[in-house]
Formats: structure tokens, C-alpha cells, sequence
């Protein structure tokens, strides 16, 4: 048995101007045929980490062509994408003779600068390839905002389960056991998908997702069933077919697919108004941060989000933290290059004057003229420590400590991963030692600061990340739709 597998993976927010080119994939990941194996084989933290486990127990053969991922930000340049699409399209087509099913990691929340549904446009150019009888499975992101095309072109979508997402493997090794299933069992399955009208804040509290996990079980307990998925899509993409979905993939039995798609969409609909995350402003969040004894406690700063395509220099914290005279705070982080090299070229412990932020959102920003004394100075190189990152080197570039008037500002050359403690530890910042820790972060700190925080405290700041859908200026996507409009009408009424 023989799959080709590919991965083109980016969250792509059309309110961002920060295109992201090759170089955002190349900085992230960009690996091509069986270098892709050896970085992922034996991870246990990614889709084809799972795939390539579980092919290995069924003498899977996989053919790798391509796997790259960028950090959210704008939509992908057309030069980008095409440099992707022919480098995958080309691997499968030399590969279709020999092939017996097609595996992709996508996310499903891509944009390019010309295509508001790339993915749906690869796999519609994948099946022409391929030809009909041949499986396509893809496993997409929690995020995805999933459309027609994709799914009549894909044999079975599946997604994570988890926010914060942590079951990337688990999704991968599904996918794979569900394409050897159909391979051995010539089994051509039926998808149905229901959308919902609705906007579904990108970070969204985890109290409905017990019940629609539960679903799932229910669901794929069945033996007809092959998988159930559902999907709070991508509200920060302005596009027609954005939001979110529920997904049911039967061996052939359509009228079930159809009835269970329906129900499970039901089900989310009914729960719609438990999506909203509880957030506070910043002045209550001081209040409850200073009211509180010990610490650390975190300072979630949603809004300018990396990994939701927020800029990251956003200095809505700092300003705040040094009108309120608050002391023994670190912020984690502004993204500014220039700044980093004034303090470098200053030297450690000289006090400078050095303006900061806004410089990659202009829109929600404002830099911020600051004096302090720089007080570590890094290549900003860290091992990552915790389960998405084990053993994997993270670079933010050259990354300094500015000292502001008691508060740490980490300062970074580059948009990464800042999620892991590691990060702070390696500025030689010890973050249980510290009152506030701000992080441009989504829910990823549930699970790596857990054993820190004291307590979590999530904001809807500034940035191109912010979830207050009224202030958006939507053209595309199809109204009326949950929460901006009045919605009398059954989600079905728009059923797909
Ligand atoms: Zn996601």
C-alpha cells in the first residue's frame, strides 16, 4: 500500500496587511520529500508524526513531497503559494502511477492574496490529478473555515478536537487508519458537512467542547460511522464560506450522513452563545492581578496574537502597565527589530530612550517612546521544553530585556513560538518569580503555563486578532449571521 503525502499549512486573517511570503514558510517550516520523514518521524506532537506511526504498524508505504507551515499572519502571497502548489502538484503527479490514496495536513483557514479557498483549489487540482478512485483524506485545524469545494473533492476531512490544540498526532494516526480502511476495504465513504451561520470567536472557552467531543465518541462508536468532526472555523477571514461546520463521513450510508451531519450541527447551534470567551478589561484586570496574593498571573493578550495572525508590537500592556505603576511585570513580547538593535548597539545596562510596537500593525497601534536600562541581551535561541516544542530549537532572532520602570519588556527580532516558560528562562527571567506575565498567546498557556500560572486572565486587546466581529468591516461573508445580526432562522435554512 502506497500514500503520497503533502502538507501546506497557514491561518491567513484578510484584516492583516502582513503578507506572508516564502520567507514565513521557510522560517517556520518549508521541507521537501524525505527530509519531511526525518523531522517528523517519531514526533509526537504533529499530524504526520501520527501519520508516519501508524504507517509504519501497517506497512503503509509514504511518499512525501512537501510539508510547509508559516505563523499566522495576512494572506499568502500568490508567488508563495504557487511555488507550493507546483512543488506538491508535480511530486503527485510522478507518483500517480504507483499510489493507492493521497494523505494532506492542511489547515483550512488559508487565503491567498488571489484565492479565498486555496485548499478547496488544491484538492479540486489533486482529484483531476489522481483521478476519482483514488482516496484523498486531509486532516485540518480546529480553525478551519471549511467550504463546498473541499469537501467534493476530499474523501474524509478530519479535525482536532482539542483548544488548545494539543492532538495533532492523534488526528494524524486517524487519518492514516481511516485511509487504510478504505485502501483494503475499497470502500468509497460518504461526507456530509453542515454549516452554521455564525462567527465563533477564534479563541473560544472550552466549556461547549466537553459536549461536542462527547458527540463524536457517540458518533464514531458506530461501525457505519468512519469519523465525526466539527469545526469552529476562522472568523478573522473575511470570505464567503467562512465559519463554523460539523462534518460526518460514513462507509456508505448517505441518508446517515446526512441526519447525524445535521443533528451534530444542531447541537452546536443550540450552544452557540457558550463560544464566547470570558474576558475583562485592563483595568479591571490590574485591579484583580494586584488584588490577588502571589503570583505569576497571566496576562492573555488574545488580541495581538501571533498564532491568530495578531502583529505582535502591539504595546497596549506596557502603556497600560506604566500609567498604572505596575511593578515587577514582564511582557512577552513586542516584536521590533530596530528597537532590539538601538539596545544592542547601546550595550547591557545603559539607559536609552528607544521608541517601541507599531511598526508591523499600524492600524491598532501606536509606537511608544520608552527610557530604560537593557538588562540581558540574547541571539534569542531556546530550546523549547514543552510538548509542542520538545527537542525542537526555536529562534526569535536577536531578543533583548529592556528594564522599563520595573517592568521586564522581552523584545524580539522575529514572530515565533513564545509560548513555552523556556523562553523567559533562557532571557534568564524566572517567570514564577514575577507578579504579571503578559502573552501574545491564544489558549496555548492553559496547557504550557499550568503548572505556573496562578492565575489566567484573558483580554480582547487591540490588534488584528481582536473578536469584536461589529467593528470589522465584513464585504464577503453571507448575512445575516450569528452574533452581528438578529438570527430567527434555523441554521438550516442555509444548509449545504
Ligand atoms: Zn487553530
Amino acid at each position: 500500500m502506497r500514500v503520497v503525502l503533502g502538507s501546506i499549512w497557514h491561518e491567513s486573517n484578510t484584516f492583516s496587511p502582513t503578507k506572508t511570503d516564502l520567507k514565513c514558510f521557510k522560517e517556520n517550516q518549508l521541507l521537501f520529500d524525505n527530509d519531511i520523514l526525518d523531522y517528523h518521524r517519531g514526533r509526537k506532537n504533529t499530524e504526520i508524526g501520527g501519520i508516519l506511526e501508524v504507517a509504519e504498524n501497517k506497512h503503509i508505504e509514504i511518499i512525501p513531497t512537501v510539508s510547509a507551515s508559516a505563523i499566522p499572519s495576512g494572506p499568502v502571497t500568490t508567488a508563495a503559494f504557487k511555488f507550493l502548489e507546483q512543488n506538491l502538484l508535480e511530486r503527485i503527479q510522478k507518483a500517480k502511477q504507483q499510489i493507492d490514496g493521497v494523505l494532506l495536513v492542511l489547515h483550512g483557514a488559508m487565503v491567498t492574496e488571489d484565492l479565498d479557498d486555496p485548499e478547496g483549489y488544491l484538492l479540486h487540482r489533486i482529484r483531476e490529478i489522481v483521478g476519482s478512485s483514488i482516496p484523498i483524506g486531509v486532516t485540518l485545524d480546529h480553525h478551519a473555515n471549511v467550504s463546498r469545494q473541499m469537501v467534493e473533492n476530499a474523501d474524509f476531512l478530519i479535525g482536532y478536537r482539542t483548544h488548545p490544540h494539543v492532538d495533532q498526532s492523534e488526528v494524524g494516526q486517524q487519518a492514516a487508519k481511516v485511509m487504510s480502511f478504505l485502501i483494503e476495504n475499497e470502500v468509497k465513504p460518504v461526507m456530509r458537512m453542515r454549516k452554521l451561520p455564525a462567527l465563533f470567536p477564534g479563541e473560544s472557552s472550552p466549556k461547549p467542547r466537553a459536549k461536542l467531543v462527547q458527540r463524536i465518541e457517540e458518533l464514531e462508536r458506530r461501525e457505519e460511522i468512519l469519523s465525526a468532526s466539527f469545526f469552529i472555523g476562522y472568523s478573522l477571514a473575511d470570505i464567503k464560506e467562512v465559519g463554523p461546520c460539523a462534518i460526518v463521513v460514513t462507509r456508505k450510508d448517505k441518508q446517515l450522513a446526512e441526519f447525524e451531519a445535521d443533528r451534530f450541527a444542531q447541537l452546536m447551534w443550540k450552544l452557540r452563545n457558550e463560544f464566547a470567551l470570558e474576558t475583562v478589561s485592563i483595568d479591571e484586570g490590574i485591579e484583580q492581578a494586584l488584588g490577588t496574593s502571589g503570583g505569576p498571573i497571566l496576562f492573555v493578550d488574545t488580541g495581538d496574537c501571533f498564532w491568530a495572525g495578531g502583529g505582535g508590537d502591539v504595546p497596549f500592556f506596557l502603556q497600560s502597565f506604566l500609567k498604572k505603576g505596575v511593578k515587577n511585570a514582564v511582557i512577552a513580547v513586542i516584536v521590533d527589530l530596530e528597537a532590539v538593535n538601538k539596545c544592542i548597539r547601546t550595550g547591557v545596562g545603559k539607559r536609552l530612550t528607544v521608541t517601541v510596537g507599531g511598526k508591523l500593525d499600524q492600524v491598532n497601534a501606536k509606537p511608544i517612546t520608552v527610557t530604560g536600562t537593557a538588562r540581558v541581551i540574547s541571539n534569542g535561541k531556546y530550546w523549547g521544553k514543552d510538548f509542542q516544542f520538545t527537542e525542537k530549537e526555536i529562534d526569535m532572532g536577536p531578543a533583548i530585556v529592556l528594564d522599563v520602570n520595573g517592568i521586564g519588556v522581552v523584545i524580539v527580532s522575529k514572530r515565533t513560538s513564545i509560548h513555552d516558560p523556556a523562553m523567559l528562562r533562557s532571557l534568564n527571567i524566572e517567570p514564577k518569580d514575577k507578579k504579571i506575565i503578559v502573552l501574545k498567546d491564544g489558549l496555548l498557556n492553559l496547557v504550557t503555563y499550568k503548572s505556573i500560572a496562578k492565575e489566567t486572565i484573558f483580554f480582547n486587546s487591540p490588534g488584528f486578532a481582536n473578536w469584536d466581529y461589529c467593528k470589522r468591516s465584513y464585504q464577503k461573508i453571507l448575512r445575516p449571521i450569528f452574533p452581528l445580526d438578529p438570527l430567527s432562522l434555523s441554521f438550516s435554512n442555509r444548509a449545504n
